[in-house]
C-alpha cells in the first residue's frame, strides 16, 4: 500500500473523505494524513478551532540553522451546490486525464502532491533545512484553521519560505487580494404608505448610497501586478410590505483589497464618503500578500517552473484570497508563492475536476524546489 501511494492515488484517498465545509469535520481527513507523514519520519500535531475541526502541522527537521521551507493547503471543500453532479463528488473518479470530485482541483490535488514531495525529501540524510507541513481545516469559511494557528504562540514555528497549493494550473503566482466584507446599515422611519410625507423612506435614501458606491474610488496607487482595489455591492435587503415607507436597508458589500492598502483608512473613508447616517460594520476581513519577484528563491521557484511548463513566467497574482492571509504575515512574511495543480476555473464548480497529469508534474516541481532549499 504505502509503496504504491503516489500524489493521484493520495488525491483520490482524500477526496473519500466529505469535508464539505459547512457541516462536515475535517478530523478523519486531517488524521489520516498525519499518519502517512508520522510514517516517514515527521513530528504531527493537531489543533482544533472546534470539536473535530481538526487542522494539521507536520515538521520534520534539517541539520542546519536554515528555516525550513513551508508547504500549506486546506482540506475543507465548498458544498456541492444545488446542480446534481454526474460524477460521483466523493469517489474520485476518472475519465481520460480527468479526476472528479469536490476539492479535486481547490485542492486536494495540491495537498496529496506537497506530502508526496515532503515524503521524498525525507527519505533523504543531512537535508541542511527541514519542511513543515500546514494543512488547515476551515479555510473555505474564513481561514478558520490558520487563524486559530496563528494564535497559539509558536505552534507555527518558523518559515523561510511558503507555497500555497491553491489551484493555479501549476503557475506561481506572487500573490492576491485582500478583502473587506463590510454590511452598510441606512435607516429611516415608518409611515403608511399612503402618507409618504410622514416617514422618511429608507429606500430613497438607499439610492444615494448606492449612486456613490458605484462611483467610489480608492485612495490607493494600484499594485504594479494585482492592479486596483475593487467593490461589488454583494446584496440589498429591506423593506417592510407595499403600504408601508420602509425604515431599514441593509447592502452587503464586498471590497477586494490590494497588498499594502490601511484596512481600517479604507473603512473610514468609506465611512466619510458615505455620511454619518449609514451604519458601517465589518463582517470579514483579510490582508492582501504580495512577493517581491525579484526575490531569489521567487526566481529560483520560475526557474524550476519555466522548465515544467516550457513556457517564461512573468509575475501575476489571483483576486480571491487564501491562508496566506494569515500565514505570510505569521511567519513574518518570508517570500510565498501561490502555486498548485488544480484548474482555477473548476473551484467551487459542479463536476469539478483536476488533471492527473498536472497533480504529476506539480508532485515532481515540488519535489525540485523542496530539494532545491533543503539540500
Ligand atoms: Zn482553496
Amino acid at each position: 500500500m504505502k509503496n504504491t501511494l503516489n500524489a493521484f492515488s493520495l488525491t483520490r484517498q482524500l477526496l473519500n473523505f466529505n469535508t464539505v465545509n459547512p457541516p462536515e469535520l475535517e478530523h478523519e481527513c486531517a488524521l489520516s494524513l498525519g499518519k502517512i507523514l508520522e510514517e516517514g519520519g515527521f513530528k504531527t500535531d493537531y489543533y482544533e478551532f472546534a470539536k473535530g475541526r481538526t487542522s494539521l502541522i507536520a515538521k520534520i527537521e534539517g541539520k542546519d540553522n536554515k528555516p525550513p521551507l513551508c508547504f500549506t493547503g486546506h482540506i475543507d471543500t465548498v458544498p456541492l451546490g444545488a446542480v446534481s453532479w454526474k460524477k460521483d463528488p466523493f469517489k474520485g473518479e476518472t475519465e481520460g486525464d480527468k479526476l472528479y470530485g469536490r476539492g479535486s482541483s481547490d485542492m486536494k490535488s495540491g495537498v496529496a502532491a506537497m506530502v508526496i514531495a515532503a515524503l521524498r525529501l525525507a527519505r533523504e540524510r543531512d537535508n541542511k533545512a527541514g519542511i513543515t507541513l500546514v494543512i488547515t481545516a476551515g479555510e473555505e469559511t474564513g481561514c478558520k484553521g490558520a487563524k486559530y494557528m496563528a494564535k497559539q504562540g509558536t505552534v507555527l514555528g518558523e518559515a523561510g519560505a511558503v507555497i500555497i497549493g491553491e489551484p493555479t494550473s501549476n503557475y506561481p503566482l506572487i500573490g492576491h487580494k485582500g478583502v473587506l466584507w463590510i454590511e452598510a446599515l441606512i435607516r429611516g422611519i415608518t409611515a403608511h404608505g399612503s402618507m409618504p410625507d410622514q416617514g422618511v423612506n429608507a429606500i430613497n435614501k438607499t439610492a444615494i448610497v448606492i449612486d456613490k458606491l458605484a462611483n467610489y474610488k480608492f485612495d490607493t496607487n494600484p499594485h504594479p501586478v494585482l492592479g486596483l482595489p475593487t467593490l461589488n455591492i454583494g446584496t440589498i435587503s429591506g423593506g417592510i410590505n407595499i403600504n408601508s415607507v420602509p425604515d431599514k436597508v441593509l447592502l452587503e458589500i464586498d471590497i477586494r483589497t490590494i497588498p499594502g492598502q490601511n484596512i481600517n483608512n479604507t473603512i473610514e473613508n468609506l465611512k466619510t464618503c458615505l455620511g454619518i447616517e449609514v451604519e458601517i460594520s465589518t463582517i470579514q476581513k483579510a490582508e492582501g500578500i504580495a512577493t517581491n519577484p525579484d526575490d531569489k528563491w521567487t526566481q529560483q521557484v520560475f526557474g524550476i517552473m519555466e522548465k515544467y511548463l516550457d513556457e517564461k513566467i512573468i509575475p501575476k497574482g489571483i483576486t480571491y484570497f487564501t491562508d496566506g492571509s494569515v500565514l505570510k504575515p505569521a511567519y513574518e512574511n518570508p517570500p510565498t508563492l501561490i502555486l498548485g495543480p488544480g484548474e482555477p476555473s473548476m473551484a467551487h464548480k459542479t463536476d469539478e475536476y483536476c488533471y492527473i497529469s498536472k497533480i504529476e508534474t506539480i508532485t515532481e516541481a515540488y519535489t525540485d524546489i523542496a530539494f532545491n532549499w533543503c539540500k
